[in-house]
């Protein structure tokens, strides 16, 4: 029986993608409880209720756990044990067992190793002496990436020399981290989709994404790929959540190099690149994340016109903010802002999308756009 509206969700965290769960989760009469610490969380803004304590409280797990019919994550790192608790109460998604393997970038790329999905060269430095054939297995340069909380080119390091490696991985406190051979990137592009409980999954259409500084700035869709390319990341993508058992929205980071497919990094819940189909997918991917937690069939993922999603990061706040003015005189611009006070430097306040048919149009509005801000 699916879980109906009327019904309470719960979700773990409460950041950008907690609060556009929440909107599509109230839009469809569903009540919403959000977990998060912060007072000012932009999910616990638009929440039902916001219950302020730790991931890891067992009464407030409990709280959530007698309250909703089902719970999700937005964030990677929600501590396994929490799932495991929530699962006790109610029905949870994505399940421990894959999060524990994504949220923690060694598991997760021996992980894409032993199931055979072509990676960037890697190799697992647990200390000091693992560095030197660390090195030789990747080449130079390389980028050390510690295991856990790195995110958005937090945590990394380009290393270029053996004693380069080393005062990086001494600056990270000499926790487990992953060195990884530098890509010459043709391309990034990611695929969104869902997988049911049945095992069906479905697929958002490819993005193209363009990062700045590692933190991602623009998604262009249909990504400009070859037909073959995307149908293979398509395929990739749906063999990954297979092989994880995964129920839930999932997304899957590409490179192309060499014309090649590498996976570059799992996130076990809806992803920066398919904000995109907030604006121009007959289901977006928040109501899809309501529809596989609930049960329900997954939605409708057809593209309805190309668009392009810029992300406004805090540091376009210098000077009181962007031109709202500006930007909301374009007709087929559509802005999201997620609530936050504190504008900061690599912090997402929000993103806007552009739709236009012509899919070269849309691009050349977004960049003006951007670059005028
Ligand atoms: P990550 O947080 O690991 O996804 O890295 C953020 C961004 O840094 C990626 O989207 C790429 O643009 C770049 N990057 C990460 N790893 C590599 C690599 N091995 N080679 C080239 N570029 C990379």
């Amino acid at each position: 029986m699916p879980i109906l509206p009327g019904a309470t969700l719960g979700i773990l965290g409460g950041g950008q993608l907690g609060r556009m769960f929440t909107l599509a989760a109230r839009t469809m009469g569903y009540k919403v409880m959000v977990l998060d610490p912060d007072a000012a969380s932009p999910a616990g803004q638009m929440a039902d209720v916001h219950v302020r304590a730790d991931y890891t409280d067992l009464a407030a797990l409990r709280t959530l756990g007698a309250a909703c019919a089902a719970v999700t994550t937005e964030f990677e790192n929600v501590p396994a044990a929490s799932l495991i608790e929530l699962a006790n109460h109610c029905r949870v998604s994505p399940g421990a067992d894959a999060v524990a393997i994504v949220q923690d970038r060694s598991h997760e790329k021996a992980w894409l190793a032993d199931n055979g999905f072509a990676t960037a060269p890697f190799a697992l430095v647990n200390s000091e002496v693992d560095l030197d054939a660390a090195l030789a297995a990747t080449g130079t340069p390389a980028l050390l990436k510690v295991s856990r909380f790195g995110y958005d080119g937090k945590g990394q390091a380009r290393v270029a020399t053996l004693s380069e490696a080393r005062a990086a991985f001494r600056e990270f406190g000499g926790q487990p981290c992953v060195l990884e051979g530098f890509v010459q990137l043709e391309l990034e592009i990611s695929v969104v989709l869902a997988r049911d409980d049945a095992g069906h999954c479905a697929l958002f259409p490819v993005a193209e994404n363009r990062h700045d500084n590692g933190i991602l700035d623009i998604s262009i869709v249909p990504a400009r790929v070859p037909d073959s390319l995307a149908h293979e990341a398509r395929g990739m993508a749906c063999t990954v959540a297979d092989k994880l058992g995964y129920v839930g929205v999932m997304a899957v980071e590409f490179f192309v190099a060499g014309g090649q497919l590498m996976i570059n990094e799992i996130a076990p819940r809806p992803h920066n690149s398919g904000h995109y189909t907030l604006d121009a997918c007959v289901t977006d991917q928040f109501e899809q994340q309501v529809r596989v937690l609930c049960g329900l069939p997954l939605g409708d993922t057809r593209l309805l016109s190309p668009v392009v999603m810029v992300n406004l990061l805090g540091d376009r706040w210098h000077n009181g903010g962007p031109h709202w003015a500006a930007l909301l005189s374009h007709p087929a611009l559509k802005l999201h802002l997620y609530g936050k006070e504190a504008a900061r430097p690599g912090r997402k306040m929000g993103h806007f999308n552009v739709l236009d048919a012509d899919p070269e149009a849309a691009l050349q509005l977004a960049e003006k756009m951007r670059n005028a801000l």
